[in-house]
């Protein structure tokens, strides 16, 4: 309600888009997705949609990316930190954060199927919240269900950094920014490769 107050005095552009993306304060970022049939994914319309979420967020050196954010509402989301993510990293927050190069993986209907209680606490940024980090707190450890692109099933065990960029994007899914998890004085302007 409040955002399309903001739209309708005109605070708010009817599209917010951030390099192609789908910016905060959009609704439909706000919406969880849907779950995708076997017969929906093996589709030329659906592979075509991982190939342009893969595509994107190579483009915009993104982590992650959740088909949410280019406005669809399939519950897609695919991951990649690259040997190029790592050397951007200082030698301390590599190891702080048990950072690793990270395959490309695509997520498709994720599902959690366990996650630590033991927190690690870590700045994340959004291709969906231009120009912004925050600290959040995230499961060292997690399992997530989920089918790849494919259609076949999969369980990934990550831990640390991946586990971050992983849940991330699941929030995404359920229609959460990590600004609403963030330690709210934490936020500050970002650096320029923490975004997914
Ligand atoms: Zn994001």
């Amino acid at each position: 309600m409040l955002l399309r107050a903001l739209r309708y005095l005109s605070l708010l552009p009817e599209h917010l888009r951030h390099r192609g993306l789908l910016a905060i304060g959009e609704d439909s970022l706000r919406l969880p997705s849907r779950q995708v049939s076997l017969d929906e994914l093996r589709s030329s319309a659906t592979q075509a949609l991982i190939d342009r979420m893969i595509a994107t967020m190579r483009r915009t050196e993104g982590v992650g990316i959740a088909a949410v954010q280019l406005g669809d509402n399939r519950a897609i989301a695919c991951i990649e930190f690259t040997a190029k993510h790592l050397a951007e990293a200082t030698p301390e927050m590599a190891a702080t954060h048990k950072m690793e190069a990270v395959p490309l993986t695509v997520m498709v209907n994720p599902r959690v199927l366990r996650a630590s209680s033991d927190l690690v606490e870590g700045a994340e940024g959004c291709l969906s919240v231009p120009g912004m980090q925050a600290i959040v707190f995230r499961p060292r450890h997690v399992a997530i269900d989920c089918l790849d692109r494919n259609g076949a099933p999969q369980t990934l065990k990550l831990s640390g950094w991946s586990a971050r960029i992983a849940m991330h994007e699941v929030d995404h899914l359920k229609g959460e920014l990590f600004t609403d998890k963030m330690e709210r004085k934490s936020l500050a302007v970002m650096h320029k490769w923490l975004h997914w």
